[in-house]
């Protein structure tokens, strides 16, 4: 058994009390992924953003809204886990300056100035202990399994799940997953709760297994 956090949905980023920046990401793959690893026998923490979505019972919810928030909550939960899986869509950009009133129309449009946001999953395998694990996923339109390799290599991963934008808010999934070495290990393809059931396996047998 393990314990596993997930990051799940989307972050917002407020530019004015009203109004924010966002990724269009429902949190159902968090969802499913967190079902298949319960049915596992995994306790599972969730680290999610504002969502519709239900996730299943047994497992533990930490809510965020922000980017920020939500690597601050991921860092704490991890030090009590053995792996993190970043199902997460997290806003990749910050106004410089957040208002406190609300921007008035002008007549001449509004340029913002973004900072980028801390990458959590980046973030955690940089600090891990050597026998924790963290899985990635990378979302792409165009070179997708080229480009999920090179996030596999930039972000220091132990594996990554790679998939397209039509993976969005849908109930299906069609996914590779890759290994450390850039393997690709299987592809899944159906409802997402399937496509987490082939992800979770091969986590075990690949990072669960080989643990201690
Ligand atoms: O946005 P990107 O395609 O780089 O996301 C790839 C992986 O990195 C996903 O697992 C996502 O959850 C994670 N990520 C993150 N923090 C960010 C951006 C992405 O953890 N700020």
């Amino acid at each position: 058994m393990a314990h596993i956090v997930i990051t799940s949905g989307p972050t917002r980023q407020y530019l004015d009390p009203v109004r924010y920046l966002t990724n269009a990401s429902s949190g159902k793959m968090g969802a499913s992924l967190a079902q298949a690893a319960l049915d596992l026998g995994h306790r599972v923490t969730i680290v999610t953003g504002p969502v519709s979505v239900e996730y299943p019972q047994a497992a533990k919810i930490v809510h965020v809204t922000t980017t920020e928030e939500m690597l601050e909550a991921t860092k704490l939960e991890f030090t009590q886990a053995d792996g993190l899986i970043g199902a997460a869509a997290p806003c990749d950009y910050m106004p410089k300056q957040v208002e406190t009133s609300k921007l008035q129309k002008t007549g001449n449009g509004l340029t913002l100035n973004l900072l980028e946001t801390p990458d959590i999953v980046a973030c955690m395998a940089a600090n891990k202990l050597p026998k924790q694990w963290v899985v990635a996923f990378a979302l792409e339109t165009e070179d997708v399994r080229f480009r999920a390799i090179v996030k596999l290599s930039r972000k220091s991963c132990d594996m990554i799940v790679s998939n397209r934008a039509d993976a969005m808010n849908s109930d299906e999934n069609n996914v590779e997953v890759i290994s450390r070495g850039g393997k690709v290990l299987d592809q899944f393809h159906g409802p997402k709760p399937l496509v987490a059931q082939g992800i979770l396996r091969l986590i075990d047998k690949h990072l669960i297994a080989t643990q201690g």
